[in-house]
């Protein structure tokens, strides 16, 4: 009976496994890839012995693997087999293109020329590039520009005597010789309300001009093209105010009318025990629904890992007192502007975004690993410290370092925010502890650790 019913347990565990060859990465096959290596990225039974082309591949415990192979331009054929069965594999490099730079040089304006801003949330940028760290600010609509120059698909904008800006061409529009208006604008009134947990600086002004707030010395705000007026610390058509606070905790800069408004998140009296008591948090599993993210070895997507180590973190953070705002609890689609919305729109003070790391092709994914940590503004990047920290020392996962990037959802102001990418769901090793249940639990305690030391001190 026993030798029947333990028959019968090996026979299911061998069906239910499925444990035929799958490649999940690349994804077609054939396939098209540009760059000198790739790699294949799939599962087996961890009891067979998995080859491409006559080169045996490490196996995890799981039958998880990532083999890199070099590509030699034109056609590229492997024959990938494991067990049964084996695989035809077929990858094109194409020959590089070489294309022939875009011609982009200054070009000066003898005069100056009127713009305005026809869309909301424009970049004004220090280069004219589109992309990297060179944000300055965000233009909204119907900000006036005075652009003096352009280069490639950039306008450059004049703010005073010893600084430029960049606007996309496509951001703005030329207003007719009979609109021009170049005067300054004038300071109406300056008014400060305070709020139970903002501070609110409003400027009133004739017209919208372009604004640039820095995070040095607490937060320094410049009004360009402003009048000379005695009230008020005037230089070069530039208004300068600084605000001296010790610990930014979220700001917004934007316009109401042709009102500029500061919004400042004021200090947060801190419950000594339980510093997370009342604080607003926003969790972001990042990706969902039609978007997968990035695929595990055995074919698991990002957005369920995602959305299981977010609700375990909404578990912790709400026994530690704090207050939490999902972008998303279920597998639903949510664009990225929705998901940074929602946070501004629930005033949290915090916004954690989570995620698993991949990488593109040339890049060998058995020689990555660990834990990283993104953010964009400095008021971040404290926070995003001590997240890492407790992440790295309380998994034992690689310390994939502190970055400053470009996403969408560390660039607002209006929260100090930061994504985390848990570990790489392309690493057979890293994969593994991302399926883990324990370890997305402790994933959740550090990440809340880390929270609370950013808190404390
Ligand atoms: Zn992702």
């Amino acid at each position: 009976m026993i030798k029947t019913l333990l028959l019968i347990f090996v026979f299911f565990a061998f069906v239910l496994k499925g444990e035929a060859l799958e490649i999940v990465y690349p994804k077609t096959n054939p396939a098209k890839i540009s760059a000198n290596s790739t790699f294949f990225i799939g599962s087996t039974n961890p009891n067979d012995i998995l080859k491409v082309n006559d080169t045996e591949v490490k196996l995890s415990p799981l039958g998880a693997f990532a083999q890199v192979v070099p590509l030699e331009i034109g056609i590229n054929n492997f024959v990938i087999s494991s067990g049964e069965k084996t695989i035809n594999f077929t990858i094109e490099r194409p020959k590089p293109t070489i294309s022939s730079p875009i011609s982009s040089t200054l070009i000066k304006y003898p005069i100056m020329n009127n713009f305005f801003v026809m869309t909301d949330n424009a970049p004004l940028r220090m280069t004219p590039v589109d992309g990297g760290i060179n944000r300055m600010s965000h233009l909204s609509k119907d900000i006036q520009l005075l652009i003096n120059g352009e280069n490639g698909g950039f306008y450059r904008v004049y703010l005073n005597s010893k600084l430029n800006g960049w606007v996309a061409k496509s951001n703005v529009e030329q207003k007719k010789p009979e609109e021009i208006d170049l005067l300054p604008a004038t300071i109406i009134d300056f008014n400060i309300h305070e709020k139970k947990d903002f501070c609110l600086y409003e400027i009133d002004l004739l017209k919208k001009v372009p604004f640039v707030v820095k995070e040095e010395n607490g937060l320094t705000l410049q009004l360009f093209n402003i009048k000379a007026d005695e009230k008020f610390n005037v230089e070069d058509n530039t208004l300068t105010l600084n605000f001296p606070i010790q610990k930014l905790m979220g700001y917004e800069a934007y316009y109401e009318g042709t009102k500029f408004v500061l919004k400042i998140r004021k200090p947060q009296q801190l419950n000594a025990e339980k510093p997370l008591t009342d604080i607003i948090i926003a969790i972001d599993a990042g990706h969902g629904g039609s978007e997968f993210g990035a695929i595990g070895c055995c074919g698991d997507k990002e957005k369920d890992i995602n959305l299981a180590i977010a609700k375990k973190l909404q578990e912790e953070l709400k026994k530690s007192g704090a207050r939490v705002v999902m972008t998303r609890g279920d597998d639903i689609d949510v664009s990225l502007a929705d998901r940074v919305k929602l946070a501004r729109d629930k005033d949290a003070a915090i916004l954690i975004s989570l995620h698993a790391n991949a990488l593109p092709d040339g890049a060998d994914p058995n020689k990555n690993r660990g834990t990283s940590v993104y953010y964009y503004h400095n008021q971040a990047k404290y926070l995003a410290e001590n997240i890492l920290n407790e992440m790295t020392t309380q998994l034992n996962t690689q310390n994939d370092k502190v970055r400053q990037g470009s996403l969408a959802l560390v660039r607002s102001t209006s929260n100090v925010s930061v994504l985390i990418e848990v570990a790489y769901i392309i690493n057979p090793d890293d994969y593994a502890l991302l399926l883990d249940n324990d370890f997305q639990s402790n994933c959740a305690k550090a990440i809340v650790k880390g929270i609370e030391k950013y808190l404390s001190n």
